[in-house]
């Protein structure tokens, strides 16, 4: 049997709706890295016999349970507790414990309140796991599983940032060691925009990849990622090749797990020594907005025109009164018009415009809620595409502006724009 790994989150407020258990989350994906996936993952209310019942289960299946939570100093904290419980020892206060709580509250100038001390009282016979963000210490515990076999236990603090930082330095390595000599798996991921995710799994599905590979999908709305994964040993770097030829068409805007698409726009300003400026309607500024996520913005984005009423679009914009009354506010013209003029106002290589009608009123049979107008006007060519993406207003603006970038990463990149672009969900508007 491989190393298995559970977790026991305690906390009623997991459980009641008020947080989000992202600890699990988070070991998870650290297994992953190593090729080890959680044996279960249970979230237990603040109670004793839950509690216990909780993690006899999980010790019946897992040589290490790591629980998340209840070491502070209230009485719905209860973690120390259960394990000394659960094994069947007594609780002592460990001096390194208190030593460490000592000089915790002595570092930020404030007195120990004498119920912090409950902190320092630790099952005997269990090894302190130090918490440098935090007041609580941990602790490991190892003993009869209930089984046939020897359970180790892993009590860390709730809080997610102390967890975190705690398992990182204190659990992990002994997973590492624990595990021994894991597969180690290579993983290849591809993540794309522009194209459904039944299209992506159905290109992928027709390389017809070894049985060896395996492939998992991730709709991270309006995106859709993709991994490969192989064990060391088989070759990744072949059905890496096959997915892209399959998928390309422009379709893959990042090979790094983490890269954001906002990430490679910046990077294909800059590598093109290229500046923007938005002009938005329907989005309101998100556009801009999400250009100036990350440090430094200011090298490549120059400012946005939010352009909402028809008066600020002629106004401010120049969008001709002949356009908004023939074509209307949302048309291939009036996102030219816009494009053009928000790029001369600001001096900058790029403009693009983004109109569209977001809903849920305002749509019409000729143009129904979820018509969108992106435009782009650029040293090399201006163009315009228009698509309906029929969803819920907040989602119409999130692709739209998604879109938008999209077009302006496939211009830098010297990549086609496709007739089927973007057709997410969406359908491409006529010209005019
Ligand atoms: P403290 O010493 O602060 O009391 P603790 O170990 O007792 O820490 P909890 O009281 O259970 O931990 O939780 C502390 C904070 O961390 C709370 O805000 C809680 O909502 C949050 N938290 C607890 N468990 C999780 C989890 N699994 N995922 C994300 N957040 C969590
Ligand atoms: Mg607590």
């Amino acid at each position: 049997m491989s190393f298995s790994v559970s977790i026991l989150a305690t906390g009623s407020e997991l459980l009641d709706g008020r947080v989000l258990d992202t600890n699990s989350n988070f070991v998870a994906k650290e297994l992953a890295q190593l090729g080890l996936k959680l044996k279960r993952i249970l979230v237990v209310d603040d109670d004793m016999p839950e509690l216990l019942d909780g993690l006899r289960s999980l010790s019946a299946v897992s040589e290490l349970v790591i629980t998340s939570g209840g070491l502070g100093p209230t009485s719905d904290d209860l973690t120390r507790d259960l394990i000394a419980r659960f094994f069947k020892v007594g609780l002592t206060e460990f001096p390194e414990a208190r030593s460490h709580l000592e000089n915790f509250y002595r570092a930020r100038g404030r007195a120990l309140d004498p119920s912090n001390l409950k902190q320092a009282i630790l099952p005997v016979g269990s090894t302190m796991i130090h918490n440098e963000r935090g007041t609580a210490p941990g602790f490991l515990m190892t003993g009869p599983g209930g089984g046939t076999h020897q359970v180790t236990t892993c009590s860390l603090s709730g809080v997610p940032r102390e967890f975190t930082n705690m398992f990182i330095q204190s659990v992990l390595p002994l997973i590492k060691s624990r595990a021994g000599a894991t597969t180690v798996i290579k993983r290849s991921s591809f993540r794309t925009f522009g194209l459904p995710e039944s299209i992506v799994g159905r290109r992928i599905e027709e390389c017809a990849l070894p049985s060896t590979i395996s492939v998992s999908y991730r709709a991270a709305f309006p995106e859709v990622h993709v991994v490969l994964k192989a064990p060391e040993g088989i070759d990744l770097e072949g059905p890496s090749q096959q997915v892209r030829a399959a998928l390309n068409r422009g379709a893959i805007y990042a090979e790094r797990p983490d890269q954001t698409l906002i990430e490679t726009v910046h990077t294909a300003l800059r590598a093109s020594s290229a500046t923007v400026a938005t002009a938005e309607s329907c989005t309101g500024g998100l556009m801009a907005y999400q250009l100036t996520e990350l440090p430094g913005s200011s090298d490549v984005f120059m400012g946005s025109v939010v352009a909402y009423d028809n008066r600020i679009k002629h106004g401010v914009l120049h969008v001709s009164q002949d356009t908004l009354s023939q074509h209307g506010a949302v048309s291939a013209a009036a996102v030219r018009e816009m494009a053009q003029s928000v790029r001369s106002l600001m001096g900058t290589t790029y403009g693009v415009a983004i109109s569209g009608i977001a809903g849920p009123g305002g749509g019409s049979t000729e143009k129904p809620v979820g018509t969108v107008y992106v435009g782009l006007s650029g040293p090399k060519r201006s163009f315009e595409v228009g698509f309906t993406f029929v969803s819920d207003r907040k989602m119409v603006r999130t692709y739209a502006a998604h879109a938008a970038l999209d077009l302006l990463r496939r211009e830098l990149n010297g990549l086609e724009i496709p007739d089927t672009y973007p057709l997410s969900g969406g359908t491409l508007a006529p010209k005019a």
